[in-house]
Parts: C-alpha cells; sequence; structure tokens
C-alpha cells in the first residue's frame, strides 16, 4: 500500500508554530529569528523530507530510536489491530492485557541470565524514574535505608525528568530548576579525546575508574545505592569508554555491593551490534533501562529490565511498589514493540550491525581523518562521532572555544542533505539499522564536503 503525499500549507503551519508551539529543547527566541521551526512531513527508509521539499538522509535515526527505518507498514497494521481490540487498558493493581505480558517476556528473552523481570513506562525519562525508586526501595526493603545515592557520571543524559536531569550530568540542564536533586553525586567521565587526550589509554581507563572509587569511598559505601551509566554516552558526544573499563566498574560495584544500572535508552536494540550494550562489553547489570528502539520510535514506550534478586526481594517482602503510570504497559505500544523486535529478528539487524554495517561505517568515518578539521573519528556499531578541531594533531578547538564550530558544520550537512547532531564540537551519527553501504558512503561524502566547506567559514 502506498501512503498518499498529504500537501500540507508549510507558510501557515510555521505561524501556528510560533504562535502556539513550544517545541522541545529551543531556544524561542531562535525559534523566533528562524521564522519558526524545520517541519518534517514525511519520511521513508533512511530519509526524512521537509516541508520545503528537501530530501535529507536521516544520519540521527530521528533521536536516536527510529532502528528500524521508517515507513514500516507492519508496524502501523500491529498498532491497528490492537487499537481494535484493546486500544487501552492499565497494569494497575494486578491488571494487565496479553501485549505487556508477551513483551515482557520476550524482553527477558533478549536479556537473558539474571535479568528476568520488565517494568514499563513511556519514557527514556521515566524508565530512570523507575530506576530511581526502585532501587531505594529495594534498599529499604533489604534494611538498608541509608543508601540512596546514586553515582553518575559528568555529561550522561539520563532525561528530562527532575531525577532525569538529576542522574544527568549535563550542567546546563542542572542550571534550570535547581538540580540536582540531593543525592546525586557525579564524577569523571571516560572522554579519552577530551580529558585524556595523548594519555595512554590504561592509564587514562584506571584513573576515570578511579575517580569513582574515590567518590564512593568518599560518600562511604553503605550509603551508595547505585551506579549508573549509558554503555556508551550518546547525548553527551557518543563517548566511547576505554577497554576494561565496564569491567573494572563491574568489580567496584561487586567489590561495595552497589547496584549497576545500564541506561540502554540509546545502546539498547541493536545499536553497538548487541540487543543490549552492556552485552557487548561482558557486565551484567542489575537493572537497564530502554526505550528509543524498543519501538524504533514508532509509539512511546519504555521499559526497565531488574534482576531476579531485586524481584525476589520484592516478592519475599511484599507490599505494593507504589509507582506507575496511566500508560504503563500500554497495550497498543506493547504491540507495536513486539512486532518491532519481530523485524529486527526476522531483517538479523543486531548481527547485521554488528558483523557488516558496524565495521563498514568505522572505515567510511575514518576515511575523514585526512580532513584538517577533523580530531578524531570513533564509532561502535551503528553509532559514532567525528571531532572537528582548529589544529590537526591536537584536541584544541575552534576560537579557543568548545561548541562554536559543530553548529556551522552540522548546518552546512543539514543543507548538504544529511541531518547529524552537534554536541559541542563533536558531530554525531546514529543512523537507522537498516542503513546500507551505498548509504554509509552517501552520509559520510556528505560529511566530507559539508567539512570541507566549512572550513573557510571557521578560520
Ligand atoms: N537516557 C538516555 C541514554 C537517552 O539518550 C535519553 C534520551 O535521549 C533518555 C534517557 C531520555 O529518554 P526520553 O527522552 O524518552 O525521556
Amino acid at each position: 500500500m502506498t501512503v498518499p503525499i498529504r500537501n500540507h500549507d508549510i507558510a501557515e503551519l510555521k505561524r501556528l508554530d510560533l504562535a502556539h508551539h513550544l517545541p522541545a529543547q529551543t531556544d524561542y527566541k531562535l525559534q523566533q529569528t528562524l521564522g519558526g521551526s524545520r517541519i518534517i512531513t514525511r519520511a521513508d527508509g533512511v530519509y526524512i523530507h521537509d516541508g520545503e521539499g528537501h530530501q535529507i538522509l536521516d544520519g540521527m535515526a530521528g533521536l536516536w530510536c527510529v532502528n528500524v527505518g521508517y515507513g514500516r507498514q507492519e508496524l502501523a497494521q500491529a498498532a491497528y489491530d490492537q487499537m481494535l481490540e484493546l486500544p487501552y487498558y492499565n497494569t494497575f493493581f494486578k491488571t494487565a492485557s496479553p501485549p505487556p505480558i508477551r513483551l515482557a517476556a520476550k524482553i527477558a528473552e533478549k536479556m537473558g541470565g539474571h535479568l528476568t523481570h520488565v517494568f514499563f513506562n513511556s519514557s527514556g525519562s521515566e524508565a530512570n524514574d523507575t530506576v530511581f525508586r526502585l532501587a531505594r526501595h529495594y534498599w529499604k526493603l533489604k534494611g538498608q535505608p541509608q543508601r540512596t545515592v546514586f553515582i553518575s557520571r559528568w555529561n550522561a543524559y539520563h532525561g528530562s525528568t527532575v531525577a532525569g536531569v538529576s542522574l544527568g550530568g549535563m550542567k546546563y540542564m542542572h542550571e534550570q530548576g535547581d538540580l540536582p536533586i540531593p543525592g546525586v553525586e557525579h564524577v569523571m567521565q571516560p572522554y579519552s579525546f577530551n580529558e585524556g587526550f595523548g594519555e595512554d589509554p590504561a592509564a587514562f581507563c584506571a584513573r576515570a575508574v578511579k575517580a569513582i572509587e574515590d567518590r564512593i569511598v568518599a560518600v562511604g559505601p553503605e550509603n551508595v545505592a547505585a551506579f549508573i551509566g549509558e554503555p556508551v554516552q550518546g547525548a553527551g558526544g557518543v563517548i566511547i569508554p576505554p577497554d576494561g573499563y565496564w569491567p573494572a566498574v563491574e568489580a567496584l560495584c561487586r567489590k561495595y555491593g552497589i547496584l549497576l544500572v545500564c541506561d540502554e535508552v540509546i545502546c539498547g536494540y541493536g545499536r553497538l551490534g548487541q540487543w543490549f550494550g552492556h552485552q557487548h562489553y561482558g557486565i551484567k547489570p542489575d537493572m537497564i533501562a530502554m526505550a528509543k528502539g524498543l519501538s524504533s520510535g514508532y509509539l512511546p514506550i519504555s521499559a526497565v529490565g531488574v534482576a531476579d534478586f531485586i524481584v525476589d526481594e520484592l516478592k519475599d517482602k511484599g507490599g505494593d511498589f507504589v509507582h506507575g503510570f496511566t500508560y504503563s504497559g500500554h497495550p497498543t505500544c506493547c504491540a507495536v514493540a513486539l512486532k518491532n523486535i519481530e523485524i529486527m529478528e526476522r531483517e538479523g539487524l543486531v548481527e547485521r550491525t554488528r558483523q557488516d554495517t558496524g565495521p563498514y561505517l568505522a572505515k567510511a568515518l575514518a576515511t575523514l581523518n585526512d580532513l584538517p578539521l577533523v580530531g578524531e573519528t570513533r564509532s561502535l556499531g551503528l553509532i559514532g562521532a567525528v571531532e572537528i578541531v582548529r589544529e590537526k594533531g591536537t584536541n584544541l578547538r575552534f576560537l579557543d572555544k568548545e561548541g562554536e564550530a559543530g553548529p556551522v558544520v552540522r548546518d552546512i550537512c543539514i543543507r548538504n542533505g544529511l541531518m547529524v547532531r552537534a554536541i559541542r564540537d563533536s558531530l554525531v551519527c546514529c543512523p537507522p539499522l537498516i542503513i546500507t553501504h551505498a548509504e554509509i558512503d552517501a552520509l559520510v561524502a556528505i560529511l566530507r564536503k559539508s567539512l570541507i566547506e566549512a572550513e573557510p567559514v571557521l578560520r
């Protein structure tokens, strides 16, 4: 079935956008100056189309989420069928419907091992709120109510709710809303290009791990509930930790009896070439948060995977876990997520990312290393970054001020037909997992062209 292309009155939409709409993470003064938001009207495969008739290669899979690509009729059909049968019911007070039960079992199969249970929410931020409350509740049940502190990393992104921003390590987000809330401690991130440039990777890794241990000791291990981290920091700038970092962090958590939480909101569902990012690093977290790729963004849904020993404690002690959302286990969202996982399995998207397209992207990005603006390229699976520098061979940024060059190159990329994101002076990409070799070539060709065009603008 072909979907008819609808014509939108873009001028009218921009007028209404300015008059009534507050888009997310937006400077509303700039929105006015630009005459309204960029309006995306349709999408297919790895391409999005804007209201001005441009086709743009979506190097960001929407917002790191459209893993199976756009235009999947099976997902629309799954939503349609479920909506007619049972569009909505809740999971409060010992109630459920078939889709969340089936989806929980499917996710448990993918998590494997001791992560046996699943709690549903609608967004990644809510998943991390659930982690926050569940970890503290667990320690209370265990008779250690003083274990309330979460340790996280600077520049981590764990969402936009009060707990999400607090767990996250974005200082500019903390500034709005008087955050973080008490009980969250931030430590050094394993960002070798910025914070360990030229340093021996093993020494840098040891330094980053020691920063965590020092904080645990300073806070008092008996007060620490959990350590939380993204296997690869996404919104922080695609920060891939050095070899050995995650096993060492896991060992620290075991040494001090602290829960290990992985925020898999970006890394889950094949992004790093495994169903979950922690599986790439061979570690066993006690809880994981997931969202985005779980439904490929077709409908909002998130989940928290929980280890058996935590669930055993809840079952053993009894009493309600007084937490949940109207849309926890939403039948239509769960039905779409189930179909999305089925598509990923059928098309072997996780294996393909690990064995084929992930390594292909890494090689393709590495061809940019001859350009004067490129300080480093890095990727793992289908998530990658290009560091923009002023002087080749250094990590010195333009105008001696971080964050000046990235947006300039990003805007040129978009004009040239590629959607990427600038995170300070890193250009990051995270394309749909269906991307082909030819489309990766096209993505990297636009990056090259844009980096070349940006040079005279920046110098
Ligand atoms: N955690 C990580 C690692 C994320 O990247 C995000 C969003 O980008 C979130 C949590 C928050 O997810 P949401 O925007 O669905 O609340």
